[in-house]
């Protein structure tokens, strides 16, 4: 097997040839090919059933799951997860998704038994530790974003944004302004923005934006009017950009009566740098699992916390920590409510022990340098690359990701996604492709803080060498791209809506007799 640049393993035969010994067989078989369902991978004594006590309900069938050794079992999914990309493995430049590293003392912690092994139903009494954990994350939480309250509850930044424009929905249908039906989304948005604004019954009514890449103010102002309850604003936005008018926004919206709906997720170039507040937010998620290193894609559940001002903090949702007479509670019903829970329980616990780990061993001026370094890295990838790239807002130096257009491929035959393919086969994950849509071909590269200067020059190397081949024609390399990954090219829509999630037991295995 050779070695490429990020040390892993390339020489992968191809479908069926895998031979054995090889870490890598790209057709790993499901769980019910390598064992059957007839035996079984542990030693049970036999069982004479003498009393059921089941009125009847006993199983009559075999339960068909698949009977494995522990070896088996374990060498499965191990091989399963090498044909992965990691963040464990490899960069991972996902523009807008922040796959920065996960410190291991955050993982060490999460695991402590007060808070992996408790019970969302145990009485409070016995979870003070946990619940001071939560009010803990909460109090930073506000205080980077200077922000009266917030919803610790959410699962995802999508779920947040949910939350956030229902409290927004709330606060006007309280004050009697239920008529207000329109949400502004800027045309660079991420599209859980629309998709939120539309799930919650709001007609979407797009902002342009302007050739710098920046959002039209003047676009903003001229929409707005009483029938406009929000908009949902990132800053810094899709491009990479920091909106350099976004008081002079938050000010139009505020005047119009509506409110200001921030995406967070791209937090990370600004914390302990920037408070949202002080822009004028009124609602912003947080994704723990970007900007507060839990894991996340693939790797673990996501966390969304929303921060709320003080005009949105009445109708922040249940459960909420508070301290009591007798040690904190736990507050699961409000008089009058507005929005109850989104949550059957708490939240992600894990998530939460995770983040404020991370924050404490930063520490407020360790935040704001992560924040630095992350833009640091991303304005050194574009120094590096925008002599060979084509970059479309040349005018602003770059937030916390690198954004490049197709334009440097005129002429090549390679598009943008064979670009990026080309990229896994030199052991990278891809850069986020074909996002923003504002930018045709789009390339967007979010290194974050937590790469170093050499495997920075690594990638820029790659990049560098891969664009110089392009241009030269070179372009058989970059359709037939990967090569060296497990699977060639996927149908990754029918993949995400035809998903075949069940194993069916195929008719020439015969059911086992009863
Ligand atoms: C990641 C992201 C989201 C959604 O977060 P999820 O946790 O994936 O639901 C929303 N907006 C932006 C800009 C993002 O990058």
């Amino acid at each position: 097997m050779s070695m490429n640049n990020q040390g892993r393993p390339t020489g992968i035969g191809t479908a069926g040839t895998g031979a054995s010994g090889s870490a890598l067989l790209p057709d790993e078989p499901l769980l019910f090919e390598i064992g059957d369902t007839e035996h079984s991978g542990v030693d049970l004594p036999e069982v004479t059933l003498t009393n059921d006590r089941l009125g009847g309900f006993g199983r009559s069938t075999r339960l068909d799951l698949a009977g494995l050794t522990e070896p088996e079992a374990m060498r499965h999914y191990v091989r399963l997860s090498r044909l992965n990309h990691s963040i464990d493995s490899g960069m991972y430049p996902l523009g807008s998704c922040t796959m920065k590293h996960n410190p291991r003392l955050n993982e060490k912690m999460a695991r402590l038994p007060g808070f992996a092994d408790i019970h969302p139903l145990q009485p409070v009494s016995t979870v003070q530790g946990a619940l001071e954990l939560m009010n803990q994350l909460s109090h930073w939480l506000m205080t980077l974003t200077n922000t009266a309250a917030v919803a610790l509850s959410p699962k995802a930044g999508a779920h947040g944004e949910l939350l956030g424009m229902m409290a927004i929905k709330a606060a006007q249908d309280a004050k009697g302004e239920a008529h207000r039906r329109i949400v502004l989304v800027p045309e660079s948005a991420h599209g859980t923005n629309p998709a939120t604004a539309a799930f919650l019954g709001y007609s979407v009514k797009p902002i342009p934006a302007r050739d710098d890449g920046t959002v039209d103010v003047q676009a903003v102002k001229d929409a707005l009017s009483p029938e406009v309850a929000a908009i949902m604003l990132t800053n810094p936005n899709t491009c990479g950009l920091f909106e350099p008018q976004v008081i002079e926004i938050a000010q139009a919206v505020h005047d119009a009566g509506a409110f200001f709906y921030c995406d967070g997720a791209n937090f990370n170039a600004i914390m302990g740098v920037v408070r949202p507040g002080d822009l004028g937010i009124d609602a912003m998620h947080i994704n723990l699992h970007k900007t507060f290193s839990t894991p996340h894609g693939g790797g673990g559940p996501g966390a969304g916390p929303v921060v709320l001002s003080e005009a949105l903090a009445p109708f922040a949702p249940v459960p909420f920590v508070r301290r009591g007479q007798d040690g904190l509670e736990l507050v699961e019903h409000v008089a009058g409510e507005a929005l109850g829970r989104v949550t059957a329980f708490h939240g992600q616990m894990g998530m939460y022990v995770r983040a404020l780990t991370y924050m404490l061993s930063h520490g407020a001026d360790g935040l704001a340098q992560a924040a630095e370094d992350a833009v640091l890295n991303a304005n050194y990838v574009k120094a590096r690359l925008e002599h060979l790239f084509s970059v479309p807002f040349p005018d602003y130096p770059t937030m916390h990701e690198a954004l490049f257009d197709d334009s440097f491929l005129n002429g090549t035959d390679v598009s943008t996604l064979d670009f990026a393919k080309a990229l896994i086969d030199e052991g990278f994950h891809p850069m986020t492709m074909y996002f923003p849509l504002v930018v045709h071909g789009a390339m967007l590269i979010e290194p974050t803080e937590s790469e170093s200067k050499q495997t920075l020059d690594r990638f820029c190397d790659v990049m560098a060498e891969l664009a110089t081949d392009a241009k030269s024609g070179n372009s058989a390399r970059f359709t037939a791209a990967p090569m060296k990954a497990p699977r060639r090219r996927l149908d990754e829509t029918r993949a995400a809506r035809q998903p075949i999630l069940k194993w069916e037991r195929p008719a020439d295995l015969p059911q086992a007799a009863e």
